[in-house]
Formats: C-alpha cells, sequence, structure tokens
C-alpha cells in the first residue's frame, strides 16, 4: 500500500484501489492522483471523506475525466455522504461513474440515534429506483432506521 498526502486529503492506494480520507478542498489536485493509478478499472472508496466544497468538485471531475480518457471505468464504493449530495446535485457526474455503495444520514424513530451507514445499491436497487430509501437497522437499538433528509438528496442518481 502506498500513501499519497495531498493537501488535506490522504490517499491510500491498493491496487487499482483508491481510499480518499479528509477534505476534498482547494488544497488538493485530484488530476495528479490519475498517474498513481494502473491502467483498467478503478475503484475509488470516500467513506472517510469529510468535506467537499465547489472546488474540491472540480478536482472530483478533473480526476473523473482524466481516468475516463485513458479508459478506465470508475466504480465508487462508499460514497461519503457530503460527495453523494454533490453528484445528486450535477447528475452528469454520477452517469459517468458506478456508484455501488454510499453512506447516508438516518434516524432511528424509536431512539433518536443518527448515522449514516452504507447503502448497498445493487441490494436495494428496485427501490432505489423508486426513490425509496431503504429502512436500515439502527445500531442503538436495532429498530428500523429511517432516512434522515430528503430522499432527492441521495436517490436522484437512481432513477429510472
Ligand atoms: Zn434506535
Amino acid at each position: 500500500m502506498t500513501t499519497l498526502r495531498l493537501g488535506r486529503l490522504e490517499v491510500d492506494l491498493v491496487g487499482a484501489r483508491a481510499v480518499l480520507a479528509g477534505r476534498i478542498d482547494d488544497s488538493v489536485s485530484l488530476g495528479d492522483l490519475v498517474a498513481q493509478l494502473p491502467v483498467g478499472p478503478v475503484t475509488i472508496d470516500t467513506s472517510a471523506v469529510t468535506f467537499v466544497n465547489s472546488i474540491g468538485m472540480r478536482e472530483w471531475m478533473r480526476l473523473v475525466r482524466g481516468l475516463r480518457e485513458r479508459g478506465s471505468t470508475i466504480t465508487l464504493e462508499r460514497v461519503a455522504d457530503v460527495l453523494m449530495m454533490q453528484l445528486n446535485m450535477f447528475g452528469d457526474l454520477a452517469r459517468q461513474v458506478t456508484i455501488a455503495s454510499f453512506h447516508a444520514q438516518y434516524v432511528c424513530p424509536a431512539c433518536g440515534a443518527e448515522a449514516a451507514p452504507v447503502v448497498d445499491v445493487q441490494q436495494y436497487a428496485p427501490l432505489l429506483r423508486a426513490q425509496k430509501a431503504p429502512q436500515l437497522p439502527c445500531p442503538e437499538c436495532r429498530a428500523a432506521m429511517d432516512l434522515g433528509d430528503f430522499p432527492e438528496r441521495y436517490l436522484s442518481v437512481f432513477k429510472g
């Protein structure tokens, strides 16, 4: 594993998989990552990304464009909720990648706990296409948690 420091972002590279942690903002030159990833399909995990701003999104687009231009398909795993909202705001960005799973803000109606569990896209594909978030078990009391935000903020990209 190679660890890169790009501004306020830390990137772990394992083969064709990049795990991003930290902030995607004006401190990051994400395009630099293209040359660090092997040719062929690429997977990007943003589970530990905590912040994305508009400049960060420009960097994100640079990364996606660079990877696609050389023929890589891009799978996103455990997309951070902050990035997921951006991808839903700019639908074109979501069409350039395959979203395998993503984090979303959930609340438990039984105990009031809040959490950001991972939603598996394949497992819940029909629900997601219908713009409905699956209920997921509460980490505190195991009751069924509901999405704690407007579904379109997370699910627009799955519209059939
Ligand atoms: Zn609960």
